[in-house]
């Protein structure tokens, strides 16, 4: 844990509380309270009805899997993954609606074993003593 040396999110007052959230293994995505969607990268205004009223909810960390893509490479932009290729990027549409880019892992990167809409839940990694990474794997 100690030796992470990837980039790690940096925390601000709009986002605190959802890395806490992911820190405390118990994910927390905004919420409207007037149009009632769920809400994901977080923001200060709904970006469906332009409300205001958006309180901090749990989710259940289900969600299937949107879209994906597999990393083989070692691109300079990418560098600091480079060890971990190959590697599988992925789009998860949550159970509640907000999709979020993130990795799947506890399957091969394999495009024969991974399939679009199959079954995914959280899988939190604790990669230093602040921040966790809310990751994926198969149900
Ligand atoms: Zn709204």
């Amino acid at each position: 844990m100690a030796d992470y040396t990837k980039p790690l999110p940096m925390p601000d007052p709009l986002t605190k509380t959802f890395w806490d959230s992911v820190k405390a293994h118990a994910m927390q995505l905004q919420k409207c309270g007037d149009c009632q969607k769920f809400i994901y990268y977080p923001r200060a205004v709904c970006p469906y009805c332009g409300s205001r009223n958006l309180a901090w909810k749990p989710v259940s960390g289900r969600g299937k899997l949107y879209g994906f893509t597999i990393n083989m490479g070692k691109h300079p932009s990418t560098a600091p993954f480079s060890a971990d290729a190959p590697y599988v990027i992925a789009l998860v549409e949550l159970d509640e609606g907000p999709r979020l880019m993130t990795n799947l892992v506890g399957i091969d990167p394999d495009p024969t074993k991974i399939k679009v809409g199959m079954d995914v839940v959280v899988h939190y990694d604790d990669v230093t003593e602040q921040i966790s990474l809310a990751k994926f794997k198969p149900v």
